[in-house]
C-alpha cells in the first residue's frame, strides 16, 4: 500500500506531512513512501534526505496515484481533479467554512474517503494524534515571539545603573493549548501574565503555569459535557467586556487564542477597547483564520491604529516553525495510521469514535455535520 506526500500549494503554508526522518516509522508499518519533488523544500528538507530514508520522490502526477494522500492543508481547487485517484485523502479541512466543497467532492468521487485532521475528537485515546494541540502549542510560542518582535520594550524588569524598568504586562485570552504555551512562554520571559477563559477548568492550568486568572463577574461554564468551548450568553459576553476593558488600559500585550468549535470566532476586542490601549501596545490574534478575535485584524497583516497599536493577524504561526511543525504533524498522522492498522490491515472504520469523527467524506457522501455531538472525553 503506498502513501504520497504532495507539496503544499497553499499561500504561506511551508510545512510538509512527512519529515525525511518519519519516512521510516511510516515503512515499518509496511508503506512504501512517494514523496513529491521539492515538497518539503520549504521547510528544510531537501529531496536528498527524503530518498536517503527510504521514500521515492515523484513528479506530482505519480504522487496522486497512490492509495493514501497526507496533505496539511485541504485539497486546493485546481487539484480536484486528482480525487479520482485515491482510496484516502488526510488533511486539514475546516468543513464549517467547506461544507459546499465538500458535498461536490463526494458527489464527484463516490470512491473517495476524506479524514480531517481537524476533526479529531478530544478524547485521551485521540491525543497523540491531535494535531490541532500539536500545532496550537507550537503556534502559542511562536505568537509571542511575533509580539516581541514589534514590541519595543523588553519583557522581564530590569534593575540597572540608569534606572528601573517594568515587566511587560501581557494578557493571554482563552486559555487552551495556544493560550497556555504563550503563559509558559511569557512566564518564561519575566513578564506578568493574565488569562481569561470561559471554561472553568482553564483556571487551574492557566495558575499552574504561573498567570493570575481574571474571573468574569458572570458565573457560566463555557465547556460543553464533551469538553468543547460555546458561545456565551449576552450577559456574560457584557460582564468579560467590562473585565477586559479594565484591562486593556494596563497590559502591554494581548495574545487572543478564543476559538469556538464549528463557528466563527467570538469578537473580544472591539474598536472601543483598542482605543483604550496604550500607544506601543501589540496585539496577536492567534483566530485570525477564524474571523479574529479582534475588529481590527486583517488576515496575515500587521495593522496600527491611529493610537498606535499593532494588531498582528498571522494565520501562519505554526508554519514559521515549519521544520518542527511538520515533525509534530508527521508523527500525529503515523499515530493515525497505526491505530487504522497500518498497510497489512487498514481499514477505515467509521464505527470507530476517532476515525468516524474525522471522517467527512465518505462512499459519496458528505458526512461531515455540524449537528453531529463529538463523542464525550473517556
Ligand atoms: P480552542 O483552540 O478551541 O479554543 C481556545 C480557548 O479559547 C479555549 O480554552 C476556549 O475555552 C477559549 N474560549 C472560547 N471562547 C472564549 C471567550 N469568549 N473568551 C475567552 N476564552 C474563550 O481550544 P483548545 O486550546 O484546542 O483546547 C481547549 C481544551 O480542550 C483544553 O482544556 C485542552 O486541554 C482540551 N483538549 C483536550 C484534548 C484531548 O484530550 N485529546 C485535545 C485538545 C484539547
Amino acid at each position: 500500500m503506498s502513501i504520497g506526500v504532495l507539496k503544499e500549494r497553499a499561500h504561506l503554508e511551508r510545512r510538509v506531512a512527512m519529515t525525511p526522518t518519519m519516512v521510516p516509522k511510516f515503512r515499518r508499518l509496511g508503506f512504501t513512501v512517494k514523496v513529491e519533488k521539492d515538497a518539503g523544500k520549504d521547510a528544510n528538507f531537501s529531496d536528498n534526505m527524503y530518498e536517503q530514508y527510504g521514500a521515492e520522490v515523484e513528479k506530482k502526477s505519480k504522487i496522486w496515484k497512490c492509495d493514501i494522500i497526507l496533505k496539511v492543508r485541504i485539497v486546493e481547487n485546481d487539484e480536484k481533479k486528482y480525487l479520482k485517484y485515491p482510496k484516502v485523502v488526510i488533511s486539514y479541512v475546516n468543513p464549517s467554512m467547506n461544507k459546499e466543497w465538500l458535498e461536490e467532492v463526494a458527489n464527484e468521487f463516490p470512491n473517495l474517503t476524506y479524514l480531517a485532521m481537524d476533526q479529531v475528537p478530544r478524547i485521551s485515546r485521540a491525543q497523540k494524534l491531535d494535531s490541532l494541540s500539536s500545532m496550537a502549542n507550537i503556534g502559542g510560542y511562536r505568537a509571542v515571539m511575533e509580539a516581541f518582535q514589534v514590541f519595543q520594550k523588553c519583557p522581564k524588569p530590569m534593575i540597572t545603573a540608569a534606572g528601573k524598568m517594568p515587566p511587560a504586562q501581557v494578557l493571554v485570552m482563552g486559555a487552551g493549548v495556544a493560550g497556555l504555551a504563550a503563559i509558559g512562554y511569557c512566564k518564561n520571559l519575566g513578564c506578568i501574565v493574565f488569562a481569561m477563559d470561559t471554561r472553568s477548568a482553564a483556571k487551574g492550568d492557566a495558575e499552574s503555569m504561573g498567570a493570575k486568572f481574571l474571573e468574569v463577574s458572570v458565573k457560566e461554564e463555557g465547556a460543553t459535557a464533551g469538553g468543547y468551548s460555546k458561545a456565551m450568553s449576552d450577559e456574560y459576553v457584557k460582564a468579560q467586556r467590562e473585565l477586559i476593558k479594565r484591562t486593556t488600559r494596563a497590559v502591554d500585550i494581548i495574545i487572543t487564542t478564543a476559538l469556538i468549535p464549528g463557528r466563527k470566532a467570538p469578537i473580544l476586542i472591539d474598536d472601543e477597547l483598542i482605543s483604550l490601549m496604550k500607544p506601543g501596545s501589540v496585539i496577536v490574534d492567534m483566530a485570525a483564520e477564524m474571523g479574529g478575535n479582534c475588529t481590527k485584524t486583517q488576515k496575515d497583516e500587521i495593522v496600527v491604529t491611529d493610537n498606535g497599536v499593532s494588531v498582528i493577524g498571522f494565520t501562519d504561526l505554526a508554519s514559521r516553525m515549519a521544520p518542527q511543525s511538520s515533525e509534530l504533524y508527521a508523527n500525529n498522522l503515523f499515530n493515525l495510521l497505526t491505530d487504522m492498522g497500518g498497510a497489512e490491515h487498514f481499514k477505515v472504520d467509521q464505527n470507530d469514535d476517532v476515525v468516524g469523527a474525522m471522517m467527512v467524506v465518505s462512499q459519496g457522501k458528505m458526512t461531515w455535520y455540524v449537528k453531529t455531538p463529538p463523542p464525550a472525553p473517556a
